[in-house]
């Protein structure tokens, strides 16, 4: 089955009471039993819920894996996969991660023990030398955020396989339209549904998808024993959002090369990171990796202050000023002040986060109308 027939079909069957064509939002906490332990499958919300269900097996056809768990946001996702892992265990990440991961490995995984390195995976030589006796898994983000590096996933799939270490990769960025990590041989995929998947900026969800049945089981153990669950509500809207992935995530991706190509021809911007550019370092491995280039693109301006990009950042009409990506509207944001500000300014400066780096997110509205607001807004 092809991407478009899956994101309406796979894994998805009309309700068997009622015929109901979309799934229902199955909105309780517990089920009616025939007798002590006889039951339809279902016994307690936490533990099954049907609509949460359609929406697991759905997602693991589209990252062509066997296996999905549902979590309450990306970042309890992720706090799952790293409880797969013990105190003393050591995690391979890159150095230009998504700041939240970076913050739950550190400031709460490190606290019980556990080691990372965080290193620049553009150079697979990095991830080599950072392997020690006690590495156990290898954590992947491309594209990266916000300097859109692309990580060659074959390649350290192939490393990590070598060395017998497991590989997760945060597909929030690309999307299952774009990406499907596990046909690199990744391991483990994760997503914050919140992004791409849902695609409206109305619900925060997190998702791991895998093949392997025994991994799938220690996972569906974790969601039930610690309990980050989704709402079915919240099920219900990425199951819609899923609907229009292929065609909104298309459009976008189409808007941002265009975006990506005015930027680039603009006197007063100074370099446009951007993996559909011929030049960008990882051209060539995205045009391999990925479907399309995504619709996330960074910036920075000849006047490299923040004085310079406030002014852009708080003159734009249609791009708003906001966290987040991945919706229908476009987004603009200022990594040293907002996603980045915590990261201590030597570190930041040293994976190009410079101060008047702007970071957009490229909606589905007239790419005409998206231009002429940026034109407006960097003069
Ligand atoms: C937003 C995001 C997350 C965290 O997801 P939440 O749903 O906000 O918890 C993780 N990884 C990436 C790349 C993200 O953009």
């Amino acid at each position: 089955m092809k991407f478009a027939t899956k994101v309406i079909h796979a894994g998805i069957e009309p309700d068997a009471t009622s015929g109901a064509i979309m799934t229902p939002i199955f909105q309780t906490s517990t089920y009616v039993q025939d007798a002590p332990g006889v039951h339809k499958g279902f016994e307690y919300a936490r533990t099954h819920n049907p609509t949460r269900h359609t929406l697991q097996n759905q997602l693991a056809a589209l990252e062509n894996g066997k296996y999905g768990i549902c979590f309450a946001s990306g970042l309890a996702a992720t706090d799952a996969i790293a409880k797969l892992f013990n105190s003393g265990d050591h995690i391979i990440s890159c150095n230009d991660l998504y700041g939240g991961t970076y913050r739950i490995f550190t400031k709460v995984f490190g606290k019980f023990g556990m080691d990372f390195s965080f290193v620049d995976m553009t150079n697979i030589v990095n991830i080599e030398n950072a392997i020690t006796a006690k590495t156990k898994l290898i954590w992947i983000e491309t594209p990266t955020n916000p300097m859109l590096s692309i990580v060659d996933i074959e390649a350290v799939c192939a490393l990590a396989k070598k060395h017998n270490l497991l590989v997760c990769v945060d597909n929030t960025f690309a999307s299952p339209y774009l990406q499907t990590p596990l046909d690199l041989g990744a391991d483990i995929v994760v997503h914050s549904a919140t992004k791409y998947l849902g695609g409206h900026s109305d619900v925060i969800h997190g998702a791991v998808i895998v093949k392997d049945k025994t991994l799938a089981e220690q996972l569906y153990f974790l969601q039930n024993a610690c309990g980050a669950v989704p709402g079915p509500q919240d099920c219900f809207l990425i199951l819609r959002g899923i609907k229009t992935l292929h065609i909104r995530v298309q459009r976008a991706c189409e808007n941002a090369a265009k975006i990506a190509a005015f930027l680039q021809s603009h006197p007063k911007i100074a370099s446009v990171n951007y993996p559909g550019i011929p030049t960008h370092k990882g051209y060539d491995i995205a045009k391999r990796q990925m479907r399309d280039f995504g619709a996330m693109i960074s910036f920075s301006l000849k006047d490299d202050s923040i004085e310079a990009a406030n002014k852009i950042l708080s003159s734009t009409a249609l791009f708003s000023l906001a966290e987040s990506l991945g919706g229908v509207e476009s987004l603009i944001g200022h990594p040293a002040t907002m996603t980045h500000a915590s990261i201590p300014l030597a570190e930041r400066l040293k994976t190009g986060v410079v101060d008047s780096l702007i970071r957009l997110s490229v909606g589905i509205e007239d790419v005409e109308d998206l231009i002429e607001d940026l034109k407006n807004a960097i003069g």
